[in-house]
């Protein structure tokens, strides 16, 4: 949606919409389709039917065997809810994330918590313990606190308007749930689903860039054929605003809406690829406007829709991270080396904000052109005494603190550049010791080896660790070869 009207009204032409809206209309023959009422938008018609009729003829016998899309279908009480929550598990994995990845993710998580009741009893800590690499931990969160409010509710929301009241739960999942689980005549639109109705009207705005997934009342619609739909605002006829919602919508087959959304996506996953379209094999290609306009004119391609909208570039931090070890033993050599006997400090970040909620080794934001060593370590050991209460010096004595090296991690929005160093403590005390009274001890750990092995941590996090681990097996192996060396000088 135009956040603000006057900007949207002020919103220059393009002159691609008007050239390929125009070509369009002289390739829509269907007569039967014209003339739509003002106001309304008239996808429907033979037209439509027809792709309908080929797009669910080609997923029957296209469709990818994925196992969220058996759920439920062993027949019996419970079946559409055993979908529903399949579906509603699926897709919030997907987002981001590519269908091989995901079949493992969801294969676990049903294998432990096959329904909404078991994930409603579920802890944070477990889930994501299991979510952990999927990246979106703020995805996590929400299924675990939309599992308890269905819970709560008694019943699994059977309609779109209503699934949209779970915590988490948008248009698109809800309509996903909606439409493949209870049958309901609702649009699912998502980048794949953008990319096949932008083509097949040769409509190139892109949702991303101005135009808007939402109703609006700004501006009135006008069909004027069977697969046309050109937009005509009130305060001047040149502008053009898409809803794709809204053209999906009256697109959805009445009778398989489920199979309808499922095959729009597939199709947009596989054959209408954002770079490489195979448009011989596509089961709508003879309606598609964007490959006709295609191969009348040479320098349209049906790649250029929708128009790419270049990605924002996305903030750069810095931090230093430090991985604290202490070692139960302050013999070099031990120290380094892997064993249970070490255990590592892991403190849990604040409950909202990026990775909220989840643990991580001690970190400490750095400013841009204060990422030396030296300043580093100021602001770790600031971070440590004053946030954490733990005061190094004090309470043990630092056998090792070296810089492991650099690690850049990158979120949809941050590129993060973490600066790692390895710090290892012989303590004065027993280790409860290290921090001062007062510290807040749910938010601070100190695991062993074998905890931090098995325990969800970010893909971020376990690089850092693995940096860490690598480190210490190339010192040791360093130690372990300069006696040989020595040796075998002596022998010469
Ligand atoms: S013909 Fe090509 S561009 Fe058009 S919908 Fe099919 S795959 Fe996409």
């Amino acid at each position: 949606m135009a956040k603000n009207p006057k900007a949207a009204n002020n919103r220059r032409p393009t002159r691609k919409p008007r050239a390929a809206a125009a070509a369009a209309i002289a390739l829509s023959g269907d007569i039967e389709d014209l003339a739509a009422p003002s106001g309304s938008i008239k996808a429907a018609g033979a037209a439509a039917k027809a792709v309908r009729a080929e797009l669910l003829r080609w997923y029957e016998a296209n469709r990818r065997d994925l196992p969220w899309r058996r759920a439920g279908e062993r027949g019996g009480g419970g079946g559409e809810e055993e979908r529903a929550y399949a579906v509603w598990v699926s897709e919030v994995m997907l987002q981001q994330t590519r269908v091989p990845v995901v079949v493992d993710y969801y294969s676990r998580w049903m294998a432990r918590w096959p329904s909404v009741h078991a994930l409603a009893a579920a802890t944070q800590e477990e889930v994501n313990e299991m979510w952990a690499g999927l990246g979106y931990y703020r995805r996590a969160r929400f299924l675990l606190e939309g599992a308890k409010q269905i819970v709560e509710k008694g019943e699994f929301p059977h309609t779109a308007s209503a699934l949209r009241e779970v915590r988490g739960i948008g248009d698109y999942t809800a309509g996903a749930i909606a439409s493949i689980a209870f049958n309901e005549v609702v649009p699912v639109v998502d980048g794949n689903v953008v990319r096949v109705i932008s083509r097949l009207y040769a409509i190139p705005d892109n949702p991303k860039e101005s135009s808007t997934f939402s109703h609006t009342a700004m501006f009135e619609l006008e069909a004027v054929g069977g697969f046309i739909l050109i937009w005509k605002l009130p305060h001047g006829p040149e502008q053009f605003f898409l809803d794709y919602r809204e053209i999906t919508g009256q697109l959805v087959d009445p009778s398989r809406p489920g199979d309808f959304n499922q095959a729009m996506m597939e199709l947009g996953a596989t054959l209408c690829s954002k770079t490489k379209p195979s448009c011989s094999q596509c089961p709508v290609s003879s309606h598609c406007q964007a490959l006709a306009l295609s191969s009348q004119n040479a320098s349209v391609k049906v790649t250029d829709y929708p128009r790419v909208v270049p990605k924002a570039k996305p903030r750069c931090d810095f931090a230093a991270v430090c991985v604290v070890q202490i070692a139960q033993d302050f013999d070099q050599g031990i120290a380094y080396a892997t064993g249970n006997d070490n255990l590592f400090l892991l403190i849990k970040r604040p409950e909202k904000g990026l990775l909220a909620g989840l643990w991580e080794f001690p970190s400490v934001l750095v400013n841009e052109g204060k990422t030396d060593g030296l300043n580093r370590r100021k602001e770790m050991d600031k971070y440590l005494k004053q946030l954490l209460r733990i005061d190094v010096k004090r309470r043990s004595s630092v056998i090792l603190r070296e810089d492991v090296g650099q690690h850049v991690h990158i979120f949809s929005h941050i590129r993060l550049t973490m600066f790692v160093e390895l710090m290892i403590l012989n303590l004065k005390d027993a280790v409860d010791k290290l921090c001062d009274e007062g510290q807040d001890s749910t938010k601070l750990r100190f695991i062993d080896e074998k905890a931090v092995e098995s325990m969800g941590l970010t893909s971020g996090i376990r690089k850092v660790y693995n940096m860490v681990k690598d480190f210490k097996e190339k010192r040791l192996t360093e130690q372990s070869q300069v006696p040989t060396r020595k040796r075998s000088r002596r022998l010469k």
